[in-house]
């Protein structure tokens, strides 16, 4: 069968909507309706027994006649008893013919939605002898003398209103397992069971931890065909959800988002404020924001902090988890959820990072080991580049940096390396008026033409060039053919 198909008849049994009843009331509500049975059987040895079998109220009437016909007609049957907690594969190898226990669906993980076991509203005859195939590990015992279900029987027990478990699941053969359907109000009881969350998480972490999603895949997938679609599987489900966000996401090194990512699609479908999404609408707010935050990792840096400082409220889920998140902010797994998650992204999406305003944000003029000259284009580069400088420029207040640009040019020299006069004239900041109408920038000297300030503000436009650096000159020139051709190219007109 398709996976698709599995997963639309898996889905069929998720808890979306109904959220009425918590499990506990489900447990009361069923075992209030359970009712024991007494039934006449002919054991193994030929000898007639009484036995008890457990069932739905609703069903008491088919079962008692059932059995009835069974005996009419001399099948023999093991032991009728009541499961009284045991598992499936004990009841099975002791041969045990039973209907209600409450139990979770088997699924690979276990973790399912309620049996019909668990409602009284399914029983196993002589399982021990009327195998299912395929077998899912079961020790069965075959061509056995007696208790093995033949056409007659089948026919008298369906008769009496029940399917049989060897016609009524696609791609499993459960010879020993008869059910009747559930009724509308049944089924809604049993969609608002919730899955057991906490232990998903753990299995979804196990099986991520044991490799990458194909061999989960492999693990997982052949069971559920097996089991078939009338035992609700978490684990298919959770197969699909880790194959469709893996599709969105898993190129992202390794699949390294996935386990949270899955988790948090778990906290969404367990969330009231997001019943009226479907999974593909969940499946996609949890990649955006995980994608989201992928892509701007490389500003979760040491500005994400001062950012998040100027925020007067902050999330509760975040300031919960902020020593975390502080810690290690470029693990997901420092997130509780997927709120605090896009509050620290959107936040880290407003910083630029280096790189970006030295590209974008700056024409750098000349560069070598000594020196850096460059023009700030955004107040951003103005304080990058002017870090640790009283220019006004580099201020939190953007106007005067504005101001500035707006009629002229603003570059900075910066030494690399300490120099003799004093860490002052370690960045020294020119500004050019645009104020020449033919755009040529004069003569180094023509102080006129512009002002240079030193790292504490001072202008020293009538004294720098006579005592800095030897390159001077040459820097100058390269100042000088920035500002005629490629600022006056780029800028003006
Ligand atoms: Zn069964």
């Amino acid at each position: 069968m398709e996976l698709k198909h599995i997963i639309k008849e898996e889905l069929k049994w998720w808890p979306f909507s109904n959220k009425k009843l918590t499990n506990q009331e489900i447990e009361d509500l069923i075992k209030s309706k359970i009712k024991d049975v007494n039934v006449k059987y002919i054991d193994f040895n030929g000898d007639e027994k009484n036995g008890i079998i457990q069932v739905n109220e609703r069903i008491v009437d088919n079962i008692k006649n059932t059995f009835n016909g069974l005996y009419n007609i001399g099948f023999r049957i093991n032991n009728i008893e009541p499961s009284n907690g045991r598992d499936d594969k004990e009841l099975i190898n002791q041969n045990i013919t039973s209907c209600f226990n409450y139990r979770r669906a088997i699924t690979p993980t276990g973790l399912g939605k309620l049996s019909k076991h668990a409602w009284g509203l399914a029983w196993d005859i002589n399982p021990k002898v009327n195998p299912a195939e395929p077998n899912c590990g079961m020790d069965f015992q075959y061509g056995c003398e007696f208790g093995v279900l033949k056409p007659k029987e089948i026919d008298i027990i369906k008769s009496n209103g029940f399917n049989w478990g060897g016609e009524i699941f696609k791609s499993f053969y459960d010879s020993h397992h008869f059910e009747v359907p559930f009724t509308s109000e049944e089924l809604k009881i049993q969609n608002s069971f919730k899955i057991d969350e906490h232990n998903i998480k753990n299995i979804i972490k196990e099986v991520l931890n044991e490799g990458r999603k194909e061999d989960v895949y492999d693990k997982y997938l052949p069971h559920q065909l097996k089991f078939g679609t009338d035992m609700p599987s978490v684990s298919t489900f959770l197969l699909s959800i880790i194959e469709d966000i893996s599709n969105h996401i898993g190129h992202f090194g390794n699949n390294k988002y996935l386990d949270w990512s899955v988790g948090q699609l778990l906290e969404l479908l367990n969330n009231d404020e997001y019943t009226h999404l479907d999974i593909p609408q969940m499946r996609d707010i949890v990649v955006k924001n995980v994608t989201d935050f992928h892509d701007n990792l490389k500003r979760f840096n040491d500005r994400l902090f001062d950012e998040i400082n100027l925020y007067e409220k902050l999330p509760i889920s975040y300031l919960a988890n902020e020593e975390k998140i502080k810690k290690s902010p470029k693990d997901i797994n420092s997130y509780p959820n997927l709120t605090t998650l896009k509050f620290i992204t959107d936040i880290a999406k407003t910083i630029t990072t280096k790189s970006e305003v030295k590209k974008l944000e700056a024409d750098k003029i000349y560069e070598d080991n000594n020196v850096l000259i460059v023009s700030p284009k955004s107040h951003r580069a103005s304080c990058y580049y002017g870090a640790k400088t009283k220019w006004c420029t580099t201020s939190t207040d953007t106007q005067h940096f504005q101001n500035y640009t707006n009629t002229g040019v603003l570059i900075y020299i910066i030494n690399k390396h300490p120099i003799t006069i004093g860490e002052h004239y370690q960045k020294i900041a020119i500004y050019i008026p645009d104020i020449n109408s033919n755009g040529i920038l004069s003569n180094l000297g023509d102080d006129d033409n512009y002002e240079v300030y030193n790292s504490l503000d001072e202008d020293i436009t009538f004294e720098w060039h006579e005592w800095l650096w030897e390159d001077y000159w040459e820097h100058w020139n390269l100042i000088q053919k920035y500002f005629n051709k490629e600022w006056r190219q780029k800028y003006v007109n």
